[in-house]
């Protein structure tokens, strides 16, 4: 029996290799696109030779290549586009098209096709918020045209382009609203409170920690998003979802989460804090806890443990 085809967009990045990898277990067939503007070939590395995968390295900014299309789409997902801060502010223009132009580009082809459509939303579309834990029907507080604007008005954009493609041409699609997420394969160079101070305190260096270390984040271990992006796939829901784990982590503690694992004699150092660094964030998941039975299963402590592993078996 022929196997349903799936596209994944950003498939060299974290995310979406892992995406990537999972669909291939449940029976895709996978074509996976990547600029390798921040993904990386060796994020395929254990896939890459499945004779059901086949990667293309195309950029989507300027449309869909020809060898993507007269194909039998049944899934379209878009991971594609910078994610870290340090690496959307070094790309502003591509961060905003790929979410943007690339977006439309695929509703496209999902319109000419009847493929389901997933857009990887954020939890930066609620910017700083004033609402905690946030729930999906908070519209957010976005500083349209500060630092990470081009990162969170480009994911608003894509959510919005795609409902205006779901309203008006009746596209089948998923939106699912990611908080930080951690695991193998993320970047080292990244620039992100994981993989910063995991390596710091691999060289016995100093932690950089941000303001006074009181902001919060709620860390996903990546394993428990995929499940979650399969299961709202198979779901009959078209709204975004929050995807995340609520246990929520002031910087300072996610420090002492990493000293518990590395043994570091290197202090802290305090660094200024970013501008329209968000002060708090934690999911509220009752909506995908009731949908899709969904709910992490992963703690911190764990996830760590499972990425420092990967670390450590990988030369950087
Ligand atoms: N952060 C930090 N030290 C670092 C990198 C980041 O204290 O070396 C802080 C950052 O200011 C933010 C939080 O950790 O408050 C999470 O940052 P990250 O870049 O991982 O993700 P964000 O949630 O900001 O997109």
């Amino acid at each position: 029996m022929k196997k349903p085809l799936a596209l994944v967009t950003g498939a060299a990045g974290f995310v979406g290799s892992h995406l990537s990898e999972r669909l291939l277990s449940e029976g895709y067939s996978v074509v996976g696109v990547d600029n390798l503007c921040t993904g990386r070939l060796r994020n395929l590395e254990s896939f890459k030779d499945h004779p059901h995968f086949e990667f293309i390295k195309a950029d989507l900014i300027e449309g869909v290549p020809p060898v993507l299309l007269g194909r039998e789409w049944a899934w379209v997902f878009h991971f594609a586009s910078p994610a870290s801060p340090p690496k959307y502010f070094g790309m502003p223009l591509e961060t905003l098209r790929i979410n943007s132009e690339g977006t439309r580009h695929l509703l496209e082809l999902c319109k000419k096709t009847g493929a389901r459509f997933f857009f990887a939303s954020t939890s930066e579309v609620y910017g700083d918020p004033l609402e905690h834990p946030q729930r999906e029907e908070y519209w957010g507080n976005v500083n349209p045209i500060g630092v990470r604007s081009i990162y969170d008005e480009a994911k608003r954009y894509g959510e919005a382009i795609t409902y205006a493609y779901h309203r008006t041409h009746g596209v089948d699609v998923r939106v699912i609203r990611i908080f930080n997420t951690y695991g193998p394969r993320m970047d080292p160079e990244d620039g992100r409170v994981v993989t910063n101070l995991m390596f710091q305190a691999l060289k016995n260096e100093p932690l950089t920690l941000y303001g006074d270390g009181s902001q919060t984040r709620s860390f996903q271990y990546v394993s428990d998003l995929v499940e979650g992006i399969l299961r709202l796939m198979n779901a009959a829901y078209v709204w975004p979802v929050n995807l995340g784990n609520p246990g929520e982590f002031t910087i300072l503690e996610f420090a002492q989460k990493v000293r518990a694992l590395i043994s570091t004699a290197g202090p802290d150092v305090f660094l200024p804090l970013p501008s329209d660094d968000p002060k708090q964030r934690k999911p509220d998941i009752r909506l995908a806890k009731r949908l899709l039975d969904w709910e992490p299963q992963v703690e911190l402590g764990r996830g760590l443990e499972l990425t420092l592993d990967y670390f450590k078996t990988r030369e950087f």
